[in-house]
């Protein structure tokens, strides 16, 4: 009998693509002089203090397991953090689990609660782990549109119109990857009343949280009636540069956090190490680091998104995270067709809002966590890429 690989797959795979992201990687990775828009990842290296710190970890012989839960003086720092920022309460030694980056936590969040059938509801466009995520775990991805008239947030009616018995968890993530967009207070309250009104569960991720550049970030769990019902997921990645280190926590109620400690301990036995050390001095002593590169990222977003402006390509100004989401309807181009072209005759990379679900078509995902001057290369090349297609100013 001839042996076929492809009969032997999960059949949970097969409805699940590549990320929309990996072919730009793939096809930038034999290119020359590309300037990359596409990356999602901070282009700080680790603060010097944290990587310091992580060393003399290893070098005093910090190279075991930690506890499944990862290191209580960890998880404590991070019981304080919130406490002291924003009044949440965790127990550090049964509502924090260290998780392998935030992927690992929403991984854990689905995967505890949903059982077959159970709808997950989350904003379209949103981050491509989402809806595989989603699926992976039995669930199903229920897509509610955004706007960009309304500034890519969710809309309470629109949410309230999605809901069936079905569903289970509502998947937040604010501020957004791919549009910016953030929400506050104000604008979290009749989500919250919606929450509660379904008895919904509520998975936060947060992980662009330090990355907020007008009202001060407010967390779903500090809402009325909230914390009860919400996993918050956060990470490391972002705001410290920590990408490569995978480190990153979720907190909620002790059931919760029981149960997926109880995949963690049999799927990745703990998060690394070294990066739990890392992260450790990146919360007690990194706040100077976060306030340095947010500035940067910052005077960056106002250059990148005016010059978008300018060269035709209408973006309102992003309110948090490291990413520009412009307009290209201007150009009659689909976004997958735009962002092949730029790249194939301007060698600037960018995401087609497409791969982060249908709402995101007619805009591109920019990511202005980049030098100055390849942000200005690339509004350059970008300037003349629209206006070789003679539709813009
Ligand atoms: N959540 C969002 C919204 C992201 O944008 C990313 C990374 O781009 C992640 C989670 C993954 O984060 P981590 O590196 O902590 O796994």
């Amino acid at each position: 009998m001839t042996f076929s690989p492809e009969d032997k797959a999960a059949r949970a795979l097969l409805g699940i693509t590549p990320s929309g992201i990996r072919k730009y990687f793939d096809l930038l990775s034999e290119m020359e002089d590309v300037i990359t828009l596409g990356v999602g990842e901070p282009d700080f290296p680790v603060p010097w203090h944290i990587t310091e710190t992580a060393i003399y970890s290893l070098s005093k012989g910090y190279t075991s397991y930690t506890s499944n839960s990862g290191l209580l003086e960890l998880r404590q720092v991070i019981s304080e953090w919130l406490e002291g920022l924003y009044g949440l309460h965790y127990e550090a030694e049964d509502e924090i689990l260290i998780t392998v980056g935030v992927s690992e936590g929403l991984d854990l969040s689905l995967r505890a609660l949903v059982n077959p059938g159970d709808e997950v509801i989350m904003a379209d466009p949103c981050y491509v782990s989402y809806m595989p995520c989603t699926i992976l775990a039995g669930g199903i991805p229920v897509m509610v549109p955004t706007r960009r008239e309304e500034g890519f947030k969710l809309n309470p009616l629109a949410l309230e119109k999605a809901i069936t018995p079905r569903s289970k968890i509502l998947l937040l993530n604010y501020p957004s990857n791919p549009t910016g967009a953030t929400m506050s207070r104000a604008e979290l309250i009749p989500i919250a009343q919606i929450v509660e009104a379904h008895d919904l569960v509520v998975v936060s991720d947060e992980i662009y949280e330090r990355l907020t550049y007008g009202e001060t970030h407010c967390p779903f769990a500090s809402l009325p009636g909230m914390k009860e019902r919400t996993i918050l997921l956060n990470g490391f990645s972002k705001a410290y540069a920590m990408t490569g280190m995978r480190v990153g926590y979720a907190a909620s109620n002790k059931t919760f956090i029981g149960l997926m400690t109880k995949i963690h301990q049999y799927t990745a036995l703990c998060a690394p190490t070294t990066s739990q050390m890392g992260a450790i001095e990146g919360l007690r002593n990194g706040s100077a680091s976060v306030t340095r590169m947010v500035k940067e990222y910052d005077q960056r977003r106002r250059f990148f998104v005016d010059g978008l402006n300018k060269i035709g390509l209408e973006c309102s100004l992003p309110e948090g995270a490291f990413y520009a989401f412009p307009s290209i309807r201007v150009t009659g181009l689909t976004s997958e067709e735009f962002c092949d072209r730029l790249l194939a005759e301007k060698k600037v990379a960018a995401v087609p809002g497409s791969a982060f679900g249908e709402s995101g078509e007619g805009h591109i995902r920019c990511a202005y966590a980049n030098a100055m001057p390849n942000l200005k290369k690339a509004l350059d090349r970008m300037g003349e890429f629209v206006k070789g297609l003679g539709v813009c100013r």
